[in-house]
C-alpha cells in the first residue's frame, strides 16, 4: 500500500488527507495529524473521500474520454484528443474572428487548482484579449473580497484558525459553521471546553446545529444584517464600549460611520432584526468589551445583494473596538470551496489580474502584459458570473468554456442559465462526472482529472497553501485541467498568428514559480517560498524573499495596505432583501448546505452512506405554518417564486422563525423536478433563486426569495 498526502477537495477549512492507494485504486483515506489545519482529523465528507473515488467509476458517473456531440440532443459520441481541441479551438477562433473577444466567455470553479486557474486567466485576457473569465467562487465569497478591499484595503483574511483557541468571544454570523466547516467546527467545540468563560453568539435567520454552541443566538431576520451591525455600534458607542484610540490612530472615516449608525437606534434594530433589545447590548457588550472578539463569517453575509456592505459594515466593528490584529481577533471570512482563496491570488475573477491586482487600474495591467510578456490586457471589465450567463442567453456571448462547475445547477434562476446554455452556439464542458446537469447542454466534453489524481496546490480559508498530490494515475484518458487548457491555448496561438511563448509549461511547479512571481511586492508575496517548501508542509503567504515562514496574523502593527496605511471605516448603508416576501409571495427562502453532501452532489451523490443523514429533499418551514396551511410531516407541496416552482415534501423544523422556508441546494434534476414560469422543465432549488446580485462584488443573493407555498393535488 502507498501513502500520498495530498488536501481534501470539499470545503475551505482546507484539511490535510493522506490518500491510501494500491496499483490505481485508491483504497483508503485518513486526516493528515500533522496538517494545521486539521491536525488528523475529518469529516464526514472527508473520511469518505475514498469511497467516492470508487464509486463514481463503477457507477460509470466519471467522463473518461472526450465526448462529441453532432447537434444538440444527440448522444456524445466518442472521439480523440486531438479532434477535440482541435474542434474547439476552431470554433472559438471563428467566433473572436467574426464577433470579436467578448463573444466568448469561460467560467471557471473554485474547486480548481491554482494552477489550472492561472493558465485559464492567462489564456483569456492574455491571449484572446477576453475579460470574461470568471467563477463559481463569484457565488461564494466575492462580497468578502469587496469588504475587504472597501475597509482594510486588501482582500486579505487577517486571521488563521490558531485564533479560535485565542478568542474571548466568537461571533459567528451567517455561518452553519457544524455542517459547512465541520473540523473548524470541532475546533471551537475544542476551544470552548478549554476555557469555559469563553462567549459565543450565533447570528443566523436558522437556528441551526451551530447554534447548539451559543451562549446567545440572534435570530435575525433575512437581509437585515446591516441593520443590526449598525445597531451594535450605535451601542457600543452609547456605552462607551469602542476604542477612540485604536481609531484616532489607524482609521479614517469614523464621523462618516457615526453619522450614518445616529439613526440605527436600538428600538428600529429590535424591530427591523426581529432580535429582542437585551441580546443586543449583550452582544455588543461581548463583542467590544471581551479581550479579543473574532468573527466567522461566510454565505449568509456573502450571497447577498448587499453582500459587500454586509461584511463592510462587520469589519467596522472590528475597526472601532480594536478587535484586530491580535490573537483571537478580526473578521475571518470562511471561504465555502476548496481553493476560492487561490483562484483570487491569480486573479481568476472577471475584474482581477493576478496577484490581486485590479483590472481597472492601468499600472496593474501594464505590470501583468509585462509579467506575461503580451502586448496588453484588456481594460473592459468582463462579465461576472450572473452577467456571463445573462449575455449568452441575450446572444452577445456565443461560446462559454465551462471548467469544474455545474452552473445549470447551481447559478440563481435557472430558467436563464439554461436558456444561456441552449441559445449558445459552442458549449465546452471539462468535467471529471458525466452526470451533471451541464453536461446535458454540452457540444463538446472534455475530461478531467480529480481528487487523487491531480498535482498542484490550493489556498485554504487562513491563507495557507498545501499541496494536492496525485495517488494514482488519470482514469480512461481524462487529462488535467491545466493540461487541457493548455493544450487548447496552443491551438489558439496558432490560430490568432501570435509567436510568445506564453503557455510553454510541462508540470503544475512551472504555472506556479511563474504566479509565484507575479506577487512580488504585493500583499500576498510567497517569492520566499518554494514548491519544495510545500512538499515538506503547506505554508501561509505572505511568504516574501527572505522570510523563514509565513505570517499567520496580519495588521498587527496596526498598519494597513491603504495609500495612508489607515483602515477605512466603510459608511454602508442598509439596504432590504431584493425581494420582499409580500401577500402573493409571503415565504422567505433561504437555501443552503446538508452535513453529509457536496455542491451538487456529482461526487457525494455516488455514495449511499452520505444519504443517511438526509435521504430526501424537503422544504422545512416552522411548525406553526405547517399547522396554518394544514399540512404533515411528508406532504407534497408546490413552493414557487416568480421564476419557477417545485415540488417536494414539507417537513416542519423549529430551526426556522414564522414565514420562512428552507431547501438544501444540494439535490439537482435526480431528486427535485421543477418548471419555469414559462413551462420549461428545470431542478432544484435554484428553479426559485433570484439573480438580483450586490452592485459593488456582484454576488447573487441566493440566500433569499420570496415564494409562496400550497399542498399539491394528488392525482
Ligand atoms: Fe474536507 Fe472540509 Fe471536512 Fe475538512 S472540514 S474534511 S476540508 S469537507
Amino acid at each position: 500500500m502507498k501513502e500520498t498526502k495530498s488536501t481534501c477537495p470539499y470545503c475551505g477549512v482546507g484539511c490535510g488527507v493522506i490518500i491510501q492507494s494500491e496499483g490505481d485504486q485508491i483504497t483508503g483515506v485518513r486526516g493528515d495529524p500533522e496538517h494545521p489545519a486539521n491536525f488528523g482529523r475529518l469529516c464526514t465528507k472527508g473520511s469518505t473521500l475514498h469511497l467516492t473515488a470508487s464509486a463514481a467509476v463503477t457507477r460509470r458517473a466519471r467522463l473518461l474520454q472526450p465526448m462529441l456531440r453532432a447537434q444538440r440532443g444527440d448522444k456524445p459520441v466518442h472521439t480523440d484528443w486531438d479532434t477535440a481541441l482541435d474542434l474547439a479551438a476552431d470554433r472559438f477562433h471563428a467566433i473572436v474572428q467574426e464577433h470579436g473577444p467578448d463573444a466568448v466567455g469561460f467560467y471557471l470553479s473554485g474547486q480548481l487548482l491554482t494552477e489550472d486557474y492561472y493558465v485559464f486567466n492567462k489564456l483569456a485576457k492574455g491571449l484572446l484579449g477576453t475579460n470574461n473569465v470568471d467563477t463559481n467562487s463569484r457565488l461564494c465569497m466575492s462580497s468578502a473580497v469587496a469588504g475587504y478591499k472597501m475597509t482594510l484595503g486588501a482582500d486579505a483574511p487577517p486571521n488563521c484558525y490558531d485564533d479560535v483557541n485565542h478568542a474571548d468571544c466568537i461571533f459567528i454570523v451567517g455561518s452553519n459553521t457544524a455542517f459547512a466547516h465541520p473540523v473548524l467546527f470541532r475546533r471551537i467545540e475544542e476551544a470552548r471546553a478549554a476555557r469555559p468563560q469563553m462567549k459565543i453568539i450565533f447570528c443566523d435567520p436558522r437556528r441551526t446545529d451551530t447554534a447548539e454552541l451559543a451562549d446567545l443566538y440572534l435570530p435575525v431576520q433575512p437581509g437585515t444584517d446591516v441593520m443590526l451591525f449598525h445597531g451594535l455600534l450605535h451601542i457600543m458607542l452609547w456605552e462607551g464600549w469602542t476604542r477612540p484610540d485604536y481609531i484616532a490612530a489607524h482609521t479614517t472615516g469614523f464621523d462618516a460611520l457615526k453619522a450614518v449608525v445616529r439613526e440605527c437606534t436600538p428600538e428600529r434594530v429590535a424591530q427591523t432584526c426581529g432580535i429582542a433589545k437585551e441580546d443586543l447590548f449583550t452582544a455588543a457588550r461581548w463583542f467590544a468589551t471581551s479581550p479579543a472578539t473574532l468573527s466567522l463569517y461566510c454565505q449568509g453575509l456573502n450571497q447577498s445583494a448587499n453582500g459587500t456592505a454586509k461584511s463592510a459594515a462587520l469589519i467596522n466593528l472590528h475597526l472601532a473596538c480594536g478587535q484586530i490584529g491580535k490573537p483571537g481577533a478580526g473578521p475571518f471570512s470562511l471561504t465555502g470551496q476548496p481553493n476560492a482563496m487561490g483562484g483570487r491570488e491569480v486573479g481568476g475573477l472577471a475584474n482581477l489580474l493576478s496577484a490581486h491586482r485590479d483590472l481597472a487600474n492601468p499600472q496593474h495591467r501594464a505590470e501583468v502584459a509585462a509579467l506575461w510578456g503580451v502586448p496588453s490586457v484588456p481594460k473592459q471589465p468582463g462579465k461576472t458570473a450572473v452577467e456571463m450567463f445573462q449575455a449568452a442567453a441575450d446572444g452577445e456571448i456565443r461560446a462559454l468554456w465551462i471548467a469544474c462547475t455545474n452552473p445549470a445547477q447551481s447559478m440563481p434562476d435557472q430558467a436563464t442559465v439554461r436558456r444561456a446554455l441552449q441559445r449558445a452556439e459552442f458549449v465546452v464542458v471539462q468535467e471529471a462526472f458525466a452526470t451533471t446537469a451541464t453536461c446535458e447542454y454540452a457540444d463538446l466534453l472534455l475530461p478531467a482529472t480529480t481528487w487523487g489524481e491531480k498535482e498542484g496546490t490550493v489556498t485554504n480559508s487562513e491563507r495557507r497553501i498545501s499541496r494536492v498530490r496525485a495517488a494514482v494515475p488519470a482514469p480512461g484518458s481524462a487529462r488535467h485541467d491545466w493540461s487541457t487548457a493548455v493544450g487548447f491555448a496552443r491551438r489558439m496561438q496558432v490560430r490568432l498568428v501570435r509567436h510568445e511563448r506564453l503557455f510553454d509549461y510541462s508540470t503544475p511547479e512551472q504555472i506556479w514559480l511563474e504566479h509565484r512571481e507575479s506577487t512580488r511586492g504585493r500583499d500576498l508575496d510567497i517569492t520566499g517560498l518554494s514548491y519544495a517548501q510545500l512538499e515538506a508542509a503547506p505554508q501561509q503567504w505572505p511568504f516574501p524573499e527572505g522570510a523563514t515562514a509565513g505570517r499567520a496574523r496580519l495588521y498587527e502593527d496596526g498598519s494597513f495596505p491603504t495609500a495612508d496605511g489607515k483602515a477605512r471605516f466603510a459608511p454602508v448603508q442598509y439596504v432590504p432583501v431584493a425581494e420582499p416576501r409580500e401577500s402573493r409571495y409571503p415565504f422567505s427562502l433561504t437555501t443552503g448546505r446538508l452535513r453529509d453532501q457536496w455542491h451538487g452532489m456529482s461526487r457525494t451523490g455516488t455514495l449511499g452512506r452520505l444519504f443517511g443523514h438526509v435521504p430526501e429533499p424537503a422544504v422545512q418551514l416552522h411548525p406553526q405554518d405547517m399547522e396554518r396551511r394544514q399540512l404533515q410531516d411528508g406532504d407534497l407541496v408546490h413552493v414557487t417564486s416568480r421564476r419557477g416552482s417545485i415540488v417536494l415534501p414539507a417537513q416542519a423544523s423549529t430551526e426556522l422563525g414564522l414565514n420562512q422556508a428552507f431547501i438544501a441546494m444540494h439535490w439537482g434534476p435526480e431528486y427535485l423536478s421543477g418548471v419555469s414560469s414559462t413551462g420549461e422543465p428545470l431542478a432544484g432549488v435554484n428553479a426559485l433563486t433570484t439573480s438580483a446580485y450586490c452592485p459593488s462584488s456582484k454576488q447573487p443573493e441566493l440566500k433569499h426569495a420570496a415564494v409562496k407555498i400550497l399542498k399539491a393535488e394528488l392525482p
